[in-house]
């Protein structure tokens, strides 16, 4: 048999092997069929039937996944049940159905496509994943058209799961069962709903594979390595030695890691840092917890308006910030409120087409040109606030001006809900974002306004040095050492300091052991990343001394280049402090990659 070897996207870290089992996948109809006008009602009455039994359906399996994995993987069922009284989803099959006399099966798919190509066109990868969620729903209702169809047979042996693209439900479905070893999809990037499941199951998984399944027949023995975003179909039997001592090596290193995880996070000489989690779904708080997650440092709040096709109410964002405030309780939560905008953009908000995106509509501007919605938003981060672990972060500020607007606002909701005699923490912190440059210099005058500021450092850089953050043909550019770039981040660390403020960076620099070490030489204190990294960093910072940061910031801001900058504190902490270096790298152990 010949050995094939995949590249695509390790989402999920460790190695897995075995036989690869390959599900059915629920194809939508490209035929259209016919009903005669007086069987129109009929076929309506067929669709409802179909919806209700989903409903069942849904409700089913939300018990028993709560029941098997917990109330956080249990969450996307609501979700889907929710899609499922939207009215504009209900209305627009019903119409299909009235206006071209057509069975649902091609009301489904139409709804399905068209829903495509809206996600499609979206930029952000992030946002185009989200359109599977749509394609589950109405998949199911598909499925559930035939009153009485096959019971799916439920796999007896242990398998590496191929499939072209899991649905979100099903994700939840087959990793939540111990069968499921590994996980390798044709689709999907690093935020699709199985990405952040495989991470908190503890699945090894590579997505983005694009062909793996004509390559793989049911049966076939493959290895999943998802550390180096590889898959090796057939391999022989040297290649599978090798790579159960890779596993085994990882398996060890991934329990040290969890005893790691219950540490505190403390230099050397006792100096505390807290490390907080940047997440996009509620369903990531307990693993961000039992990473050692001290509180949620970023919500990026922009994703509840893709679990749901129209606008969502205040009440969908008031159970979503309840649930996180709760699941992370007693521990901080920041909210930020709506990142939305320019090449963020999303179907259901309507947003202009724009020719440089990045520097137009986005976030607090998009939120203060759209004050109803910023309005619901704002009401709900309040009402989630009665346990005051509740802050909110304001993205994308520029000037002092759109705080002063931002606050009057904030007020006047505040009022309004005292008026209802509704409950919330008067004291609620109302934070900023430092994206912009402008809003970095600005940091001491931003914070005679705000209660904390929190550095993104991803946008950040980006604007301070004009280097698109996602363009591959400039990210050579794209440097967090850079001295410019040090240069402000210092500034505004110590103005937060000078100010006696709190500061917080929750770009992708907080994840990096190098970068860490220096913002802890600046002084920072708070980090907030995603999850995984959190034990890595925890690591890195307890092999250090603070004062040896310090030290090395001093020297180092005297450098003129990214390059020299990065020699030099490399060399430094390897002097010092070598066992940051051990097991420092993404998923650390090396494995010979
Ligand atoms: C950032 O810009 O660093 C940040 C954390 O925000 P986002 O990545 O969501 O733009
Ligand atoms: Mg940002």
């Amino acid at each position: 048999m010949d050995i094939i070897r995949l590249r695509g996207i390790g989402v999920s870290p460790g190695i897995a092997m075995g036989d690869v089992l390959l599900p059915k996948r629920v194809i939508f109809t490209s035929r259209k069929e016919l009903v005669p006008a007086s069987q129109v009602e009929d076929e309506l009455r067929r669709l409802k039937g179909a919806i209700e039994r989903t409903k069942a359906e849904l409700v089913n399996i939300r018990e028993n996944i709560k029941e098997k994995m917990g109330e956080q993987n249990a969450f996307i069922f609501e979700a889907h049940l929710l899609m499922l009284e939207d009215p504009t989803l209900l209305a627009g099959l019903e119409n299909i159905i009235r206006e071209e006399k057509s069975r649902s099966e091609w009301a489904l798919s139409k709804t399905n496509s068209r829903y495509e190509q809206m996600f499609e066109s979206l930029a952000d990868d992030y946002f185009r994943q989200r359109k599977s969620d749509v394609s589950d729903v109405l998949a199911r209702v598909y499925r559930n058209l035939e009153s009485r169809r096959e019971k799916e047979q439920r796999p007896v042996r242990q398998h590496v799961l191929v499939a072209h693209e899991l649905l979100p439900s099903e994700a939840a479905i087959r990793l939540g069962r111990e069968m499921t070893l590994g996980v390798a999809l044709d689709m999907g990037g690093q935020t699709s709903h199985t990405a952040i499941l495989a991470r908190s199951m503890n699945i090894p998984a590579v997505l983005g594979l694009r062909n793996i399944t004509s390559h793989v027949r049911e049966g076939d023995f493959v290895i999943v390595d998802g550390m180096g975003g590889e898959i090796i179909i057939n391999p022989p039997a040297a290649v599978r030695r090798e790579y159960l001592a890779k596993k085994e090596k990882y398996d060890n290193y991934r329990r040290e890691l969890q005893k790691t995880a219950k540490l505190k996070a403390v230099t050397l000489d006792k100096v505390r840092a807290n490390l907080l989690a940047n997440i996009e779904l509620p369903e990531e708080v307990p693993m961000a917890m039992s990473l050692g997650a001290e509180g949620i440092g970023l919500f990026r709040s922009e994703f509840i308006y893709l679990r749901t096709t129209s606008q969502p109410s205040e009440e969908d964002h008031l159970a979503i910030y309840s649930r996180i405030a709760r699941d992370a309780a007693p521990h901080p939560v920041y909210i930020r409120t709506l990142d939305i905008g320019g090449e963020k953009s999303l179907p259901q908000l309507n947003i202009e087409q724009e020719p440089n995106p990045a520097l137009g509509l986005r976030a607090v501007r998009f939120s203060l040109r759209n004050k109803p919605l910023f309005r619901t938003q704002l009401r709900a981060i309040l009402r989630a606030s009665p346990q005051k672990n509740v802050r909110v972060l304001v993205p994308m500020v520029t000037e002092v001006e759109e705080i002063i607007e931002v606050k009057d606002i904030f007020e006047d909701v505040k009022a309004e809900l005292r008026q209802e005699n509704v409950k919330f923490d008067e004291k609620i912190p109302l934070g900023v974002m430092i994206e912009v440059p402008a809003a970095a210099a600005l940091t001491d005058l931003m914070l005679r306004e705000v209660d904390y500021v929190s550095i993104g450092t991803n946008d950040l850089i980006q604007y301070f040095l004009a280097v698109d953050r996602s363009n591959e043909f400039v990210s050579y550019l794209y440097k967090p050492f850079h001295p410019a770039v040090l240069r402000l981040i210092r500034l505004v660390i110590q103005a937060a300091q000078k100010a006696g403020k709190g500061v917080t960076v929750c770009g992708e620099m907080a994840a990096d052991p190098l970068s860490a070490i220096v913002l802890m030489g600046f002084g920072l204190r708070t980090f907030s990343m995603n999850p995984i990294f959190i034990p890595r960093i925890k690591k890195a910072l307890r092999a250090v001394e603070a004062k040896t940061a310090e030290k090395i910031v001093a020297e180092m801001m005297k450098l003129r280049s990214a390059q020299e900058i990065e020699e030099y504190v490399i060399e430094e902490i390897l002097v010092r402090h070598p066992q940051v270096f051990l097991g420092s790298r993404p998923f650390e152990p090396d494995l010979g990659h």
